[in-house]
C-alpha cells in the first residue's frame, strides 16, 4: 500500500530544509513530466522556497503558453548555467522518470551531486537512485501524485491557477485526455474540483490538442495508407517511418507523437508498434489494449520500459532488420497476443 501521510512527511522535511531546491524532468519531456514539474514549482514558490527547474533537452511548443515553463532551463541548450544550477542544488527532485539515463546529458551532472536526491514518479521498477523514491504506479500519472501530495501537505488542496492548469494538463495527457492509462474515479475527483476552481477547460484541451501543423497531418495520413501493417494472426498492426518519410513530410520534433494510439482503432487489433528510423538506431513505441504488457516486451527484448499499455525501446540496427527482429518475436508471443481480454 502507498503510504501518502508517510511520504509527504518526509518529502516535506527535506523541503523545509533545503535552500536550493531543483525540479528536473526527462528527456523529451511530456505534458505530465512538464505539468507535475510546473505543478510543484508553483507550490514551492507559494511557500518561499528557492527552487529552479531543468528539463534535459527542448519543451514542445505545445506546453510553452504553461505559466513558468519560460523558467525551465533546457540543458542542451544553456549547459553552464544548467551545470551551475545543479550544483548549487541541495535537493534533487526527478519528476516522471525513475532510470538516470533519461536525464540526457545532464545525467553525469545530477548523479555526481552531493545533493538529497527524491524521485516523484508513476513508471514501475523505480532505480535506486535516489534517497527518496515516491512511486506510485496504480496512478495515471505523475500529476496526480503531486497533487495528492501537495493536498496532504498544504492540509487542503492548493488553490492557485497556474498550479491547477499545470496538473490538468498532466493528467490529461498522461491518459489521452481520458482515453487510456490507469486513471480512477480518484483521478476524475481531481479533475472536477480542478475544473470547479475556474480554469479554462476547452482553451486547453484547444491549444493541447489541435495545435498540429498541416504537414504533420499529412504525415499521418501517410503513415496510415502507406506504412501500416496489420497482422490479424497476432492481432498486431505496426507503422514505421523511414528518415526519408519523415524528411519528406518537413518532420518536427514531436510530429509522431499518437501515431503509435491510432492502429489500436481497429477491431481485434489489441497490440500495436511504431518504429521511427534514427541516425544508427530505430526508436520504437508500443500500445496495447487489454492485457498484453508491452512494458515486459520492451524491456525484454527492445532495450526499454514502460508502462502495461504503453512502452517504448531503442534497437541498434537497421529498420529493415529491427523489423524483421519485431516479427520474429511477434512469433514468440502468438499465445499470448492471441490469449488476451
Ligand atoms: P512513448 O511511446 O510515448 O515514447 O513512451 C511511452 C512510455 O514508455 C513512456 O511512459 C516512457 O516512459 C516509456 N518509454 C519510452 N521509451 C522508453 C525507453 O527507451 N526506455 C524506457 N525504459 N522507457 C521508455
Ligand atoms: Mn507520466
Amino acid at each position: 500500500m502507498f503510504d501518502l501521510a508517510k511520504y509527504t512527511k518526509e518529502l516535506w522535511k527535506l523541503f523545509e530544509s533545503s535552500r536550493n531546491i531543483l525540479l528536473i524532468s526527462h528527456v523529451n519531456p511530456d505534458g505530465d513530466a512538464i505539468g507535475s514539474q510546473l505543478a510543484l514549482y508553483h507550490y514551492l514558490t507559494h511557500k518561499g522556497k528557492k527552487t529552479g527547474m531543468i528539463s534535459p533537452n527542448h519543451i514542445q511548443e505545445f506546453l510553452k503558453w504553461m505559466n513558468g515553463s519560460d523558467k525551465i532551463n533546457v540543458f542542451i541548450k544553456n549547459r553552464k548555467s544548467c551545470i551551475k544550477l545543479i550544483k548549487e542544488a541541495d535537493l534533487i527532485v526527478m519528476i516522471d522518470f525513475n532510470q538516470s539515463n533519461r536525464l540526457g546529458e545532464a545525467e553525469k551532472y545530477v548523479m555526481s551531486s552531493g545533493a538529497e536526491k527524491v524521485i516523484i514518479d508513476h513508471h514501475r521498477d523505480p532505480f535506486n537512485i535516489a534517497g527518496l523514491i515516491i512511486s506510485d504506479s496504480d496512478l495515471c500519472s505523475t500529476a496526480e501524485l503531486i497533487y495528492e501530495l501537495v493536498t496532504e501537505m498544504n492540509g487542503e488542496p492548493f488553490i492557485n491557477r497556474s498550479y491547477s492548469e499545470a496538473i490538468y494538463v498532466g493528467i490529461i495527457t498522461d491518459t489521452g485526455n481520458f482515453e487510456y492509462g490507469t486513471y480512477t474515479g480518484d483521478t476524475l475527483r481531481i479533475i472536477a474540483d480542478i475544473i470547479d476552481s475556474g480554469i479554462e477547460k476547452d482553451k486547453i484541451l484547444n491549444v493541447v490538442y489541435n495545435n498540429f501543423s498541416a504537414e504533420r497531418m499529412r504525415l499521418q495520413g501517410f503513415a496510415l495508407s502507406k506504412r501500416m501493417t496489420v497482422l490479424p494472426e497476432y492481432r498486431t498492426a505496426y507503422i514505421y517511418l523511414t528518415k526519408k518519410d519523415l524528411a519528406e513530410y518537413s518532420h518536427m520534433k514531436g510530429d509522431t507523437e499518437g501515431f503509435v494510439n491510432l492502429p489500436l482503432s481497429i477491431k481485434d487489433i489489441n497490440f500495436s508498434a511504431l518504429f521511427i528510423e534514427k541516425d544508427n538506431f530505430v526508436k520504437l513505441s508500443f500500445r496495447s489494449k487489454g492485457n498484453f504488457p508491452v512494458n515486459e516486451f520492451a524491456s525484454s527484448y527492445f532495450a526499454g520500459g514502460g508502462h502495461v499499455n504503453a512502452s517504448g525501446g531503442e534497437y541498434y540496427d537497421t529498420l529493415e532488420n529491427t523489423i524483421s527482429y519485431f516479427l520474429t518475436v511477434l512469433k514468440e508471443n502468438e499465445g499470448k497476443l492471441n490469449n488476451q481480454l
